[in-house]
């Protein structure tokens, strides 16, 4: 059912927990509720007995955690494809919210989201291209292109670029499980706790972690700017709210750039909001399209 303004079911689904809402738009939040990742059959149950119970909804946009496959065009559209989060490889995660209420459903990752809503009513308005990472749990990156997220052959892996090694960390393997000393693998939160036994805020401000990540930070900034040459990168994620970290990262990637790029970091406008007005976004464009891609 259609009323005169448009109700959008919003989803922010991470790794640990899911963060629901219902907006008519940015600033319209009507209500939210979080429930926690289990197994997939649980936790998808409970999105939608939650919706069942604050609807209607108009459209629905989910951003996800990853890897997920977003083509509308390809039978697994709305899966969650290979994981590592137990039981999740192989879920069809979009197809069964769709198919519940019948109404439009984006689909994305959640950086894509958040760099979505980031360049609709955060720090990258306006910005033809920009570039939203998350350093937390994982790392990953979302790009925006004139407006709309990149897609190409799946989505951006951004934390899964190889990094040249700090001269003073060449002995620690890595976490990742693909590639082992990745960006991922050395400096998410987990690369952290591993290598130090703390986590960075946790550390005193003079170990020498500090100083290692933000190199590691500064380089990965480096390395995205020369690829896709961004207006600005915004970093959030647990890992960024440790003091002085982005101020640490700008420093080095500036240094590392040497006047030849232009690389301007910021922190995202819309704070620990990102990843669940991404899923507005998402439901906003769905909404446009009218996409039913399980049908
Ligand atoms: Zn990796």
């Amino acid at each position: 059912m259609t009323q005169a303004r448009p109700r959008f079911g919003c989803i922010e689904a991470g790794g640990t927990k899911f963060v629901l809402g219902i907006a008519e738009a940015h600033g319209a939040v009507l209500a939210t509720t979080r429930i926690p990742t289990t197994n997939p059959a649980d936790t998808i149950a409970a999105v939608i007995e939650w919706f069942k119970a604050n609807g209607p909804v108009d459209a629905i946009g989910i951003a996800s955690f990853g890897p997920i496959d977003p083509d509308p065009a390809s039978p697994r559209w709305g899966f969650i494809t290979k994981t590592t989060k137990p039981d999740w490889s192989g879920t069809d995660f979009a197809g069964r919210v769709g198919r519940a209420f019948d109404v439009p459903v984006g689909f994305d990752t959640d950086v894509n989201g958040a760099a979505l809503a980031e360049s609709r009513w955060g720090a990258a308005q306006g910005d033809d291209v920009a570039v939203y990472f998350t350093v937390g749990t994982g790392i990953g990156g979302g790009a925006i292109i004139n407006g709309a997220p990149i897609h190409g052959a799946q989505h951006p892996e951004m934390g899964h670029i190889l990094p040249r090694r700090h001269p003073d960390d060449l002995d620690f393997p890595g976490v990742c499980p693909f590639h082992g000393d990745c960006f991922e693998g050395l400096v998410s939160g987990p690369a952290i706790k591993a290598r130090w036994g703390a986590s960075l805020s946790e550390l005193p401000a003079d170990h020498p972690a500090h100083k290692i990540v933000a190199w590691y930070l500064g380089q990965l900034a480096m390395s995205v700017q020369a690829v896709l040459s961004p207006r600005r990168i915004i970093f959030g994620g647990g890992v960024m709210a440790t003091p002085g970290l982005l101020e640490a990262m700008r420093s080095e990637a500036l240094r590392l750039a040497k006047d030849y790029v232009t690389i301007i970091i910021e922190p995202p406008a819309l704070g620990d909001q990102a990843g669940l007005l991404g899923g507005l976004a998402l439901a906003q464009a769905a909404f446009t399209t009218g996409q039913k891609p399980w049908v």
